[in-house]
Protein backbone atom coordinates (compact mmCIF):
# COMPACT_ATOMS: atom_id res chain seq x y z
CA UNK A 1 0.00 0.00 0.00
CA UNK A 2 1.22 3.79 -0.66
CA UNK A 3 -0.05 6.47 1.30
CA UNK A 4 -2.36 8.57 -1.08
CA UNK A 5 -0.95 11.99 -0.03
CA UNK A 6 2.81 11.48 -0.92
CA UNK A 7 3.09 8.18 -2.42
CA UNK A 8 5.48 6.70 0.39
CA UNK A 9 4.98 3.16 1.01
CA UNK A 10 2.87 2.03 4.48
CA UNK A 11 4.19 0.37 6.46
CA UNK A 12 1.80 -1.65 8.53
CA UNK A 13 -2.22 -2.48 8.90
CA UNK A 14 -2.93 -2.57 5.41
CA UNK A 15 -6.12 -0.77 5.54
CA UNK A 16 -4.21 2.70 6.00
CA UNK A 17 -4.66 5.04 3.60
CA UNK A 18 -1.91 7.49 4.70
CA UNK A 19 1.73 7.46 6.09
CA UNK A 20 0.93 9.87 9.11
CA UNK A 21 -1.34 11.80 10.54
CA UNK A 22 0.28 14.68 8.77
CA UNK A 23 -0.62 13.56 5.09
CA UNK A 24 -4.03 12.65 6.53
CA UNK A 25 -4.30 16.64 7.32
CA UNK A 26 -2.61 17.88 4.18
CA UNK A 27 -4.78 15.73 2.34
CA UNK A 28 -8.31 16.25 3.63
CA UNK A 29 -7.43 20.06 3.89
CA UNK A 30 -6.63 19.56 0.24
CA UNK A 31 -10.08 18.12 -0.18
CA UNK A 32 -11.97 21.14 1.76
CA UNK A 33 -10.47 23.48 -0.31
CA UNK A 34 -11.86 22.22 -3.17
CA UNK A 35 -14.92 21.97 -2.40
CA UNK A 36 -15.08 25.34 -0.05
CA UNK A 37 -13.87 26.69 -4.41
CA UNK A 38 -16.17 25.14 -6.06
CA UNK A 39 -19.19 26.83 -3.11
CA UNK A 40 -17.48 30.08 -3.76
CA UNK A 41 -17.57 29.82 -7.68
CA UNK A 42 -21.35 29.00 -7.31
CA UNK A 43 -21.86 31.59 -5.11
CA UNK A 44 -20.23 34.19 -7.07
CA UNK A 45 -22.34 33.14 -10.49
CA UNK A 46 -25.64 33.14 -8.41
CA UNK A 47 -24.73 36.52 -7.09
CA UNK A 48 -23.73 38.27 -10.54
CA UNK A 49 -27.17 36.19 -11.68
CA UNK A 50 -29.49 37.85 -8.88
CA UNK A 51 -27.27 41.47 -9.35
CA UNK A 52 -28.36 41.70 -12.83
CA UNK A 53 -31.70 40.32 -12.42
CA UNK A 54 -32.38 43.51 -9.78
CA UNK A 55 -30.77 45.58 -12.15
CA UNK A 56 -33.19 44.55 -14.98
CA UNK A 57 -35.99 44.89 -12.84
CA UNK A 58 -36.90 47.54 -11.83
CA UNK A 59 -41.14 47.73 -11.65
CA UNK A 60 -41.58 44.52 -10.12
CA UNK A 61 -42.10 42.96 -13.27
CA UNK A 62 -39.71 43.05 -16.97
CA UNK A 63 -39.60 41.75 -20.38
CA UNK A 64 -35.98 41.19 -21.35
CA UNK A 65 -34.48 40.02 -24.42
CA UNK A 66 -32.38 37.10 -23.66
CA UNK A 67 -29.09 38.03 -26.01
CA UNK A 68 -29.38 41.23 -23.25
CA UNK A 69 -28.88 39.19 -20.22
CA UNK A 70 -26.37 36.80 -22.17
CA UNK A 71 -24.36 40.39 -22.74
CA UNK A 72 -24.51 40.80 -19.18
CA UNK A 73 -23.11 37.95 -18.14
CA UNK A 74 -26.37 35.90 -16.55
CA UNK A 75 -25.57 32.34 -17.00
CA UNK A 76 -28.75 30.77 -17.14
CA UNK A 77 -27.86 27.14 -15.74
CA UNK A 78 -27.11 28.83 -11.91
CA UNK A 79 -30.36 29.31 -9.64
CA UNK A 80 -31.73 28.54 -6.51
CA UNK A 81 -34.93 27.30 -7.09
CA UNK A 82 -37.23 25.87 -9.51
CA UNK A 83 -41.12 26.96 -9.66
CA UNK A 84 -43.91 25.32 -11.76
CA UNK A 85 -47.09 26.37 -11.76
CA UNK A 86 -50.61 24.73 -12.46
CA UNK A 87 -50.66 25.93 -16.03
CA UNK A 88 -47.18 24.94 -16.28
CA UNK A 89 -45.14 27.99 -16.69
CA UNK A 90 -42.10 27.35 -15.44
CA UNK A 91 -40.03 29.42 -13.17
CA UNK A 92 -36.56 29.72 -11.95
CA UNK A 93 -35.49 31.34 -9.01
CA UNK A 94 -32.53 33.44 -7.91
CA UNK A 95 -33.82 34.23 -4.36
CA UNK A 96 -36.45 36.15 -4.77
CA UNK A 97 -36.23 37.21 -7.99
CA UNK A 98 -37.03 34.65 -11.00
CA UNK A 99 -37.59 34.57 -14.47
CA UNK A 100 -39.30 32.34 -17.26
CA UNK A 101 -38.36 32.10 -20.66
CA UNK A 102 -40.90 33.28 -23.34
CA UNK A 103 -41.08 33.16 -27.32
CA UNK A 104 -39.12 34.44 -29.24
CA UNK A 105 -35.68 34.85 -26.93
CA UNK A 106 -37.27 37.24 -24.50
CA UNK A 107 -36.94 36.81 -20.76
CA UNK A 108 -40.10 37.80 -17.73
CA UNK A 109 -38.02 38.66 -15.23
CA UNK A 110 -40.80 39.01 -11.93
CA UNK A 111 -40.24 39.34 -8.22
CA UNK A 112 -41.88 36.91 -5.42
CA UNK A 113 -44.10 38.14 -3.26
CA UNK A 114 -42.96 36.46 -0.14
ZN1 LIG B 1 2.29 10.18 3.25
Amino acid sequence: MECIECGEKIIGRSDKKFCNDACRNAYNNKQNKDSTNLMRNVNNRLRKNYRILMELNTDGKAKIAKSRMDGLGFDFDYFTNLKVYKNGSEYRFIYDYGYKLLEEDFVLIVKSQS
